[in-house]
């Protein structure tokens, strides 16, 4: 469904000198399939993601979502970024209903709004502005953003990273119903072993200088999560 093929990235520093951050980056992810992405900060998971979202364009290699060439962000790829991203002139709902305005009426968009921002508690805030909200509350806008558009596919960089404990599980619990109820395909990039075996049936190992994917590991259930000791220990051991 997601098909990442030989994909390198270069970015040039200050001395027009480039620098590899990505090379043979060979990935297929399946409709409907939960992948996480693990690795050291620096290896390139939000540039892999961002090339995948259409955003950034990559150096060489090519990226098929759904049959067709990316070549630009598309209504079919939500993403939630590592930093929330909020338009910061518009108030909560705004920034949520804003996408969503091209694709049904003024009210529908509102409803379905309003909607995602209750999973995510956030319905007594719907005219503040970002300014006036915590880090985690801005990342819940984001998230709630991103699925109220209903994308197939949904890209989503360290998105509870910033949250609270007791936010993060409830969160999770919900990311796991809206994916096993609309089969969505979700890449998720996360600094977590244990979110990533306790949310997805997929985690992809990447190791820095530069970035390549390590390991590609399937949890198998119903083998009990807990049980995925062995394998924690191999990827504690790159990240
Ligand atoms: P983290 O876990 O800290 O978020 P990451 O794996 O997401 O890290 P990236 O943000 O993809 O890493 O960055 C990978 C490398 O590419 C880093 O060395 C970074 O400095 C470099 N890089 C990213 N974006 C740019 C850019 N626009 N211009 C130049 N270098 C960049
Ligand atoms: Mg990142």
């Amino acid at each position: 469904f997601i098909e990442i093929n030989d994909i390198q990235k270069q970015f040039l520093d200050k001395d027009n000198k480039a620098i590899n951050v990505l090379t043979n980056i060979d990935l297929k992810v399946e409709k409907g399939e939960f992948v996480s992405i693990l690795g050291p900060s620096g290896c390139g998971k939000s540039t892999l993601l961002s090339i995948v979202a259409g955003l950034t364009k990559a150096t060489s290699g090519e990226i098929i979502v759904n049959q067709s060439k990316v070549t630009k962000p598309g209504k079919d790829r939500g993403m939630v970024f590592q930093q929330a991203a909020l338009f910061p002139w518009l108030n909560v709902l705004e920034n949520v209903t804003f996408p969503l305005k091209k694709e049904m009426s003024k009210k529908e968009a509102e409803n379905q709004a309003k909607k995602y921002l209750q999973m995510v508690q956030l319905s007594n805030y719907l005219h503040h502005y970002p300014h006036e909200l915590s880090g985690g509350m801005q990342q819940r806008v984001a998230i709630a953003r991103a699925l109220a558009m209903n994308p197939d596919t949904l890209l989503m960089d360290e998105p509870f990273g910033a949250l609270d404990e007791q936010t993060r599980s409830r969160l999770h619990g919900q990311l796991e119903t809206i994916w096993t109820e609309t089969k969505k395909t979700i890449l998720f990039v996360t600094h977590s072993i244990s979110e990533s075996i306790k949310l997805s049936d997929r985690i992809i190992v990447m190791g820095t200088k530069p970035g390549t994917i390590l390991q590609d590991i399937k949890v198998d259930l119903p083998r009990p999560r807990e049980q995925y000791k062995k394998e924690m220990l191999e990827i504690e051991e790159h990240i």
